[in-house]
């Protein structure tokens, strides 16, 4: 049995850590446009959370979208299977990149795949 709920764990503060990192160029940005500051502190939680995602780039959006589908996994016990093959991924993958949707064999094909469309 894979340790869902340690995953679970790390997901989401892997999920915290990137939405951080987008809250503090926020914060430098009000720094310098301090006159914004208290029309930016009505708006609504969810609305932040989307400037906030404006605000992370491509690959952070990536990741966070990628935790999002292993988290909805999670749920739905289909965590741990490759989402190409069906194959069981190996947790020792799973630990060291909790939100990967593909076993090593699929993931290569993709890379390779990848490369060879450049
Ligand atoms: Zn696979």
């Amino acid at each position: 049995m894979l340790p869902v709920d340690d995953i679970r764990k790390k997901l989401l503060t892997q999920r915290r850590d990137l939405f951080r990192q987008a809250a503090q160029t926020e914060e430098e940005l009000l720094w310098f446009q301090s006159d914004i500051e208290s029309e930016v502190e009505e708006r609504g939680q969810e609305e932040r959370m989307v400037q906030l995602l404006d605000r992370l780039d491509e690959r952070m959006k990536a990741e966070i979208e990628a935790i999002d589908r292993a988290l909805v996994r999670i749920d739905t016990g289909q965590y741990g299977r490759c989402e190409q093959c069906g194959k069981a991924i190996p947790q020792s993958r799973l630990e060291a990149l909790p939100a990967a949707a593909l076993c090593m064999a699929c993931a290569q094909t993709g890379e390779k795949q990848a490369l060879l469309r450049k």
